[in-house]
């Protein structure tokens, strides 16, 4: 189904979103920086929900999540439009979730015209999309329908863009629980059956010694992703809140960060504080939340996250590994 181009090639990493569930601004937030950014009073950048791609070889593409906003994320990029000699192949390949959270799955079904592709995900969130969610059927009525791939929660698969049997993958993807929740849309029955630690997965990523590792919701309560993060060239990783009680302040929601499984930046325990100081690859915050201020250019917190060493992530950034 694809051709293997032989050799070692940098891997592409695409950042199509960047935002957390909403975007930036959220269409029913008139928080600080929502309403600053529309009266074009903010520096800052708008952002689109979370939506990361990687090539490993320039030709095919990789998702990790599904955004809400994937339709126009694809559009934006050509890379991922289908190619003229293929015209009925999306470059697009497979799509690793990292966990059911609306908005890491309902792009999904952005991608429902008879097209096949992998889709890899922990048994859990597998029954989520099969079976507590009809509407995803709606991705199998093809020839060809889309194809379940059975992801481990702390395991290692290889993945094989080459036909040939015996080679060794084009890439390896080793996955970690992150802890963290169900999407509270989900039954008591699932709840009762779900293995918890199959809820949110980490992804490390690695081709040819170069490793990419991936944790847009990271809950704190499972301390293995210090590991991985040392281990990573580029670490993408959780930037929802700066503030344990942000939504609340926002009035947003009455739970914390920490409730709803994201380890906030600031704090004397928070992942700024948390992040090996031993890492030496670049570290990029992601999956930003509309009323967190490191999205405002001008603000003391924002200067905070560079002088501690990380990147802010924006739509259309590329890295290459
Ligand atoms: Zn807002």
């Amino acid at each position: 189904m694809f051709a293997f181009l032989p050799g070692e090639f940098l891997v592409k990493i695409k950042i199509l979103g960047s935002a957390a569930g909403g975007g930036f601004p959220q269409w029913n937030c008139a928080c600080r920086n929502c309403s600053r950014l529309r009266a074009g009073k903010l520096q800052a950048k708008p952002r689109s929900q979370t939506q990361i791609a990687f090539s490993p070889d320039d030709r095919v593409w990789f998702l990790v999540g599904a955004s809400p906003d994937l339709r126009a994320q694809i559009l934006s990029v050509p890379e991922l439009v289908p190619h003229a000699d293929a015209p009925g192949l999306s470059p697009i390949g497979g799509i690793f979730l990292p966990s059911a959270d609306v908005d890491a799955v309902m792009g999904l079904l952005h991608l429902r015209e008879f097209q096949t592709f992998f889709v890899f995900a922990t048994p859990a969130v597998q029954c989520v999309l099969k079976t507590e969610n009809r509407i995803f059927k709606v991705l199998e009525r093809g020839d060809l329908p889309l194809q379940w791939q059975v992801l481990s929660n702390n395991g290692r698969l290889g993945c094989h863009l080459s036909a040939s049997p015996g080679e060794s993958p084009t890439f390896v993807c080793n996955t970690i629980s992150l802890g963290g929740l169900f999407p509270d849309y989900v039954s008591e029955e699932f709840l009762r059956a779900a293995e918890p630690d199959d809820a949110t997965l980490g992804f490390l990523f690695e081709q040819d010694g170069k490793k990419l590792f991936i944790a847009t919701s990271l809950s704190g309560e499972n301390a293995e992703w210090q590991k991985l993060a040392v281990s990573a060239d580029v670490t993408l990783i959780d930037g929802t809140f700066w503030s344990n009680d942000e939504l609340q302040r926002t009035r947003r929601t009455n739970k914390t960060a920490r409730e709803i499984g994201h380890l906030p930046l600031s704090g004397s325990d928070g992942l700024l504080a948390q992040f090996p100081a031993n890492a030496t690859g670049r570290k990029i915050l992601i999956h930003i939340n509309n009323t967190n201020p490191i999205l405002d250019e001008d603000s003391p917190e924002h200067r905070a996250v560079l002088e501690a060493g990380f990147e802010i992530a924006y739509d259309g950034l590329n890295i290459s590994l």
